[in-house]
């Protein structure tokens, strides 16, 4: 699991913990513990190390055969085995704040590491910050995230096109802000929003590589989880 944002935050979450509310971060990096996640590279630190329960999960990490890394130059150093990666105490930065190609060498010592599964992987890779770009109503921000989101869907087809048997599925849970594109008079294209939240716009899935087929067409989000065990070949 590689994300833009706390570890713990709502998208990660999703994949890894079962507790009632987004918010509850401490309860949810206590649940990572809880399974036996391969990799995941993130900000959120400090819900592992300075928890209101006083616990220090990372020495729990370390028992069960975690490497910790608390940088990306510390995260890129790893080839093998289990990784808990740690790049910021809470949220990363923005990228126009100088985030660097975090989520792009994330990604790659994520898909190094999974590789050498013979049984194969499944690898969550977010580009975090593209809705919060969307709930600031911020152009340029949505822009420049989703550019480095970009970077990681280029290495992920670079894999899949040298692998042959992988499925690239690139979507997300919803819109953020009510997003549109105007200015074709002039030639420049400029954004417009009508809203701060989330919205019911329908999204796309775009699907690349091996079974593919299975994602055309249009149904509810919460089809795209059963459509990935059916890839797979989860009964
Ligand atoms: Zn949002």
């Amino acid at each position: 699991m590689v994300a833009t944002c706390n570890i713990t935050d709502a998208t990660p979450s999703s994949f890894i913990a079962h507790q009632p509310a987004r918010a509850m971060m401490d309860e949810i990096a206590a649940d990572f513990l809880k399974t036996d996640i391969d990799v995941f590279i993130g900000g959120g630190r400090k819900h592992f190390a300075q928890r209101k329960d006083g616990k220090n999960l990372v020495e729990d990490l370390k028992a069960k055969n975690y490497q910790i890394a608390n940088s990306i130059e510390e995260v890129q150093q790893v080839k093998s085995g289990k990784l808990a990666g740690f790049l910021a105490d809470e949220n990363p930065v923005k990228i126009s704040e100088g985030r660097g190609d975090q989520l792009l060498v994330s990604f790659q010592t994520a898909l190094n590491i999974l590789n050498q599964s013979k049984k194969g992987f499944f690898i969550m890779a977010e580009g975090s910050q593209i809705d919060w770009g969307g709930h600031a109503n911020d152009t340029q921000y949505i822009v420049n995230e989703m550019l480095d989101f970009d970077k990681a869907i280029g290495a992920a087809f670079d894999f899949a096109d040298k692998d042959g048997n992988t499925l690239v599925i690139i979507t997300a849970d919803h819109e953020t802000g009510g997003f549109s594109l105007n200015g074709l008079k002039d030639g420049v294209v400029d954004g417009k929003f009508t809203t701060k939240g989330h919205t019911a716009v329908m999204i796309p899935v775009f699907a690349y590589g091996k079974g593919a087929e299975l994602f055309s067409g249009i149904y509810n989000n919460n089809d795209i989880f059963h459509k990935m065990l059916k890839a797979f070949g989860f009964k």
